[in-house]
């Protein structure tokens, strides 16, 4: 960490600090925290209610969610051996972690906000042909309904899990779908989608340039919905309607959140959709009580310069830089997270609130992803690992220590909730995560 990343006198250090691509904190918010911009309480609310219409269909599109009678939901889980595996005090309040990486249907946080911009897109295409005049979802599945869908198109950008959730939400409905995938995709995403009937299109650049390409393609044509990464209000808003479950998880555990009895959430970050939904759902419930911090790779810090960059702090670099402006490559093994640039609609909404971003090198990924297993016995992928640097940021950094100061957080810290969102993991196959652990293992053994 670099140790003088103090907001009041931040930029060179914190500039320097990411240009050599160190562990690095951003404690920006204010005192005068500020709602969540142009998006309002009650489009999240449609959000919640549009996956609550749709939860019969899904329970009979897909078996794995019988149980939950067709809702994608994750469990909040207590992790005191991983508290104690990462050397973090009871002084600093209890940690607690948000199993998004066990999410059904598509084993990342991208369930949330890709499913629910599927699901947008068919409920306005079944109203305009009419299929949906009895209020009855569950007929989507006829054959008639999926008549309708075939002839339609639903395309997206992504480096894998987007790709992912899309893919498998399209096609279970009856879509086309198309995926377009970035040269550093994994093969088995790659072939997780073929088997569904995605077709996948490979582009030999990164992953903006396969949105670029994938969104080009098609604007051409009137029958497809690109789903647009950097842009997408309804990915957002997907994301932001994990909320009131994890509202409800929270009192279930007798965890309260108040002045007394901070909240924060890290939660892993590429272009900024997935946790600006999420920092916006959670500023919406608890206002100034919770402490959002997101966590990118030092390679990958795309939403921790648009932040500076909008600060008016990057001279020279322009309103909306990418990472590659900074000199850094936008190589990591998080391939969830390696974006070099962020979501304007993110940054946006997030701007007036969030606490702050900090990066995290790749071997610490692994090093957190290693722990996790072995405290908890929970499999991650690495992207999804990220958010673990983030009590340390904040407790073990002058940046961190100026922000809990700031915010009159120093006296309460025992009371805290500390959440962090393993955002995926599910799906990875064994073989692979087997690699992942003795990539971890070897650096804890010093190798
Ligand atoms: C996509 C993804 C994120 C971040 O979501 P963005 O909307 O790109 O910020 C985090 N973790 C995992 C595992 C992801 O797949």
């Amino acid at each position: 960490m670099n140790p003088s990343a103090s907001p009041l006198d931040p930029l060179p250090e914190i500039l320097q600090s990411l240009r050599s691509a160190c562990p690095t904190l951003w404690a920006g918010r204010g005192a005068g925290a500020r709602a969540g911009g142009a998006v309002s309480a009650a489009q999240v609310q449609q959000a919640v209610q549009r996956f609550e219409r749709f939860a019969p269909l899904l329970q009979q599109l897909f078996p794995e969610l019988e149980a939950s009678r067709g809702r994608i939901e994750s469990e909040l889980l207590p992790v005191p051996h991983m508290q104690q595996a990462l050397g973090l005090p009871e002084a600093m309040g209890s940690l607690l972690l948000k199993a998004d990486h066990a999410l059904p249907v598509a084993g990342s946080i991208k369930a949330r906000g890709g499913v629910h911009e599927v699901l947008e897109y068919a409920e306005r295409i079944a109203q305009l042909h009419g299929l949906l005049n009895a209020g009855d979802y569950a007929q989507l599945a006829s054959d008639e309904a999926r008549a309708v869908f075939a002839r339609h198109q639903v395309a997206v950008g992504s480096t894998g899990n987007l790709g992912l959730s899309i893919g498998v939400m399209a096609s279970a409905l009856g879509f086309q779908a198309v995926v377009h995938m970035s040269a550093d995709a994994k093969e088995w995403k790659k072939q997780r989608l073929r088997a569904r009937g995605v077709q996948v299109v490979e582009h030999a650049g990164d992953y903006a340039q396969a949105v670029a390409a994938g969104r080009a393609l098609a604007q051409q044509d009137t029958h497809c919905h690109f789903v647009d990464d950097e842009k997408s209000l309804s990915l957002l808003l997907g994301y932001a309607a994990a909320v009131p479950r994890l509202v409800v998880q929270l009192a279930e555990q007798r965890r309260v959140v108040d002045a007394e009895h901070p909240l924060f959430v890290y939660i892993p970050c590429g272009v900024g959709g997935a946790p600006g939904g999420v920092a916006l759902g959670l500023q919406q419930a608890f206002g100034p009580h919770v402490h959002c911090f997101f966590a990118e790779p030092v390679q990958s810090p795309c939403f921790m310069v648009e932040m500076l960059a909008g600060a008016g702090s990057l001279p020279g670099l322009g309103e909306h830089p990418s990472v590659y402006e900074l000199g850094l490559n936008n190589r990591t093994e998080a391939d969830g997270l390696a974006v070099p640039r962020a979501s304007e609609l993110a940054a946006d909404v997030v701007r007036g609130f969030l606490g702050g971003v900090f990066t995290v090198a790749d071997e610490t990924l692994f090093r957190h992803l290693c722990l996790l297993h072995d405290s908890e016995g929970l499999d991650i992928e690495p992207s999804a690992a990220a958010g673990f640097g983030g009590p340390r940021a904040l407790l073990e950094t002058a940046a961190g220590q100026d922000y809990l100061q700031r915010q009159n957080l120093l006296p309460h810290m025992a009371g805290a909730t500390h959440i962090v969102w393993t955002t995926g993991g599910l799906f990875v196959p064994p073989e692979e995560y087997a690699r992942f652990l003795e990539r971890g293992r070897s650096l804890a053994r010093g190798g």
